[in-house]
């Protein structure tokens, strides 16, 4: 009832048509905020993640690219917003490679748009800037937190450092409220098609219904500390609920490979596998008809790859009271179940 009668907040998140910017809006309609949302296009297609959580109707959607600067000096001047969560990005690694300076323009420039803009207004806003866990790249120490030296190894990390370090110096020269969320990969049913988690669940589903045949795949020996997006945006919020603003590493702390997740799909499925090969050669067979499930493609290969990055996240633990609620487990659980509804439904399959 309290609730009811005070003002409701403003929040305004960028990227709201990803995966994250989604599960936040969910997360802090329930905390009765208002929320408004930028993306780049207005196509029906853009919103299905609003639409598959039911809040499309709840938010007020505008067409504007962060790296517009005029639309967001009015967007800021209609609105008074609380806080500002800037999820927007070309957050594609692989495709950061081939378009580095649109991807810069995007994720460094955007953002520093946006510290601008909220640098000459009259009033408080805070900030919250969606950093990355790729920053670190070839990192020479075992676990990484806010202390750790960046060593960034693609132009989407390099492009994510930019942004981390305006966002200290925002904070510092002008005392904005602003900062940053060092967030390890996070997953979900609502991932986009083209990274490496839902390219396997939703490739493994099609494969179960006879739709597929093979997942192509990179290197599969790579190591990832993953985490469910859910439990991830909830830290965003908390950050920004502080009394001092700081910098905070989000993550679970363990570490998986590419194989590992995609032999814990299996389970999930019950197929009977083995793999075959080394190297470029190996495969996933299916023991049943021998056909191939999974195929090493060298093309998927990034030109420079990080290896393995595991997070410490005691600082949130301590300070935000935040740890992950999510294993490994139910994770790929929920994403094999969420597509093979979505391909049994696509292909009108009875089950
Ligand atoms: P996502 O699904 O790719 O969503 C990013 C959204 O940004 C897109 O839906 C796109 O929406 C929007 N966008 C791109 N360029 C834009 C521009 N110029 N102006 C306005 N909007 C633009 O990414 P996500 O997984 O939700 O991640 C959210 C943020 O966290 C990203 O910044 C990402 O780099 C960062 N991050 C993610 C992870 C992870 O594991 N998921 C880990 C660390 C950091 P439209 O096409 O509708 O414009």
């Amino acid at each position: 009832m309290l609730d009811l009668l005070m003002t409701k907040k403003i929040a305004l998140i960028t990227g709201i048509s990803g995966q994250d910017g989604a599960y936040l809006a969910k997360f802090l309609l329930k905390k009765n905020y208002k929320i408004i949302g930028l993306t780049r296009t207005t196509s029906k297609n853009n919103n299905w993640r609003l639409k598959k959580l039911n809040i499309l109707n709840k938010i007020s959607i505008k067409k504007i690219d962060i790296r517009e600067t005029k639309k967001l000096i009015r967007l800021f001047t209609k609105y008074k917003f609380d806080e500002v969560y800037n999820l927007a990005a070309q957050s594609y690694v692989n495709k950061s490679f081939k378009k580095p300076t649109e991807t810069f323009k995007i994720n460094a420039s955007g953002t520093l748009n946006i510290l601008k803009v909220i640098k000459d207004q009259k009033r408080k806003i805070k900030f919250y800037q969606a950093s990355s866990s790729e920053m670190f790249g070839k990192s020479r120490k075992k676990y990484q937190n806010e202390k750790t030296l960046f060593n960034p190894r693609s132009p989407y990390a390099k492009s994510k450092a930019f942004a981390h370090h305006s966002v200290i110096n925002y904070r510092k020269k002008y005392q904005i409220h602003a900062v940053n969320g060092i967030l390890f990969n996070h997953e979900s049913p609502l991932r986009g098609e083209d990274f490496v988690t839902r390219k396997i669940t939703l490739g493994l589903s099609k494969i179960y219904f006879n739709k597929q045949k093979t997942v192509y795949l990179g290197n599969i020996n790579l190591k990832r500390d993953w985490g469910y997006s859910e439990d991830y945006v909830t830290a965003m919020w908390k950050m920004l609920q502080t009394k001092k603003p700081k910098d905070y590493v989000i993550a679970t702390g363990k570490t998986c490979s590419i194989k590992q997740f995609i032999n814990e799909a299996i389970k999930v499925l019950k197929l009977k596998t083995k793999w075959i090969g080394k190297d470029l050669n190996e495969k996933l067979i299916n023991k049943v008809n021998n056909k191939t499930i999974i195929s090493i493609d060298k093309k998927f290969f990034r030109p420079k790859d990080v290896g393995s990055l595991k997070g410490n996240f005691n600082k949130a633990k301590k300070e935000l009271n935040w740890k992950p609620k999510t294993s490994f487990s139910k994770l790929v659980k929920m994403m094999i179940v969420s597509d093979l509804e979505l391909v049994k439904n696509k292909y009108k399959i009875k089950f």
